[in-house]
């Protein structure tokens, strides 16, 4: 999966739904032509996912043609709405018949309209969104739905997995609320309550209507193993570096969107850099990793969060400080 953050302008920013956004483009973003060239280079990884996100996609008037560009070369692209006056529904339709099997996401991290409306920072964010999720249903998009937990969320768990089935959506993408962007450290999970999130979500799976992905949490992975369910059960297991690469709205490529930049795709074509950068090279290397990680009986389909391991130890090959498994292997 390649994640693009095509702008970082956001019609509301500043508020806690663009923490990391501007009203306006910044400087250097990459123009039509580039972005058409950066697609083009992805080439050799046809049929990878394309996740197009912001800021707000749709402030990019080129969004069109960069989506038709990225069906031609033959990406699976997921645009990540935001719940703005951008979305219409002529826009959707335009591009659900330019990007063929497209999906499209929206963020929910909030089971009422008060619990969510006071996250996302503005009032009526969570009527818009649920109205924008019928509207790219109604013109046939498939939805995913992306929750951030974090403790003034946690306990409304149920109750969203509730309203994402209700939503229709095909997958709820489940992230945690981390020490960046506008992550809060009193907001935060700490690595037990983590591990309860990933057991209460093992347990959801195949008793709702859509799948789960924790792709920010490998450990989910032997999560599901150590709640009984068969190991190929088709979970999202790419992870940073492995499977991942994020490439900013000025055309910096990164492992994640918080592990260092590699190159940038003025220069080099992303592909390359995914394959050969030495650090996307020590990222899929198991042996290289440390701690718990490195001797971790998990550590193939796991491995633990690289982002979470330089966030927090300063070292992308660290043990994950999220993981509370003990391992029952010696090196
Ligand atoms: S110790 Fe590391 S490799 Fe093992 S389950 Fe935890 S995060 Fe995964």
């Amino acid at each position: 999966m390649v994640v693009w953050e095509a702008t970082r302008a956001f019609r509301f920013a500043g508020t806690a739904d663009a923490a990391a956004a501007e009203l306006h483009a910044r400087p250097g973003e990459l123009t039509t032509n580039e972005a058409i060239a950066m697609i083009d280079h992805l080439e050799p990884f046809a049929g990878a996912l394309l996740g197009i996100t912001g800021g707000d996609p749709l402030e990019r008037e080129d969004l069109e043609l960069i989506v038709t560009r990225a069906r031609i070369r033959e990406l699976r692209v997921i645009l990540a709405l935001a719940a703005t006056p951008r979305v219409t529904v002529h826009r959707l339709r335009k591009l659900r018949n330019l990007a063929g099997d497209a999906e499209v996401a929206l963020r929910l991290d909030g089971a009422t309209p008060e619990a969510h409306d006071a996250l996302r920072g503005f009032p009526g964010a969570y009527r818009r969104t649920l109205d924008i999720i019928q509207a790219a249903r109604n013109v046939g998009f498939p939805v995913r739905i992306i929750t951030t937990i974090s403790h003034k969320n946690v306990a409304e768990l149920d109750a969203m997995a509730e309203i994402v089935a209700m939503t229709g959506a095909s997958l709820w993408s489940v992230t945690f609320l981390a020490p960046f962007g506008r992550g809060n450290a009193a907001e935060m999970l700490n690595a037990v309550e983590h591990e309860q999130v990933l057991v209460r979500l093992a347990n959801l799976w195949g008793r709702v209507p859509f799948r789960i992905s924790v792709a920010s949490s490998p450990a989910f992975a032997r999560v599901m193993t150590q709640t009984g369910h068969p190991a190929d059960i088709p979970l999202d297991t790419a992870s940073d570096g492995r499977g991942f690469m994020f490439i900013s709205s000025t055309g910096d490529v990164r492992p994640s969107r918080v592990l260092p930049i590699v190159g940038n795709v003025r220069q080099d074509s992303p592909v390359t850099l995914y394959r050969t950068a030495p650090l996307f090279r020590a990222l899929r290397d198991r042996e290289r990793l440390g701690g718990r990680c490195g001797r971790c009986e998990f550590r193939e389909g796991c491995g633990g969060s690289r982002s979470s391991a330089y966030v927090f130890a300063g070292d992308p090959l660290a043990e994950d400080p999220t993981c509370t498994w003990q391992p029952a292997l010696v090196a």
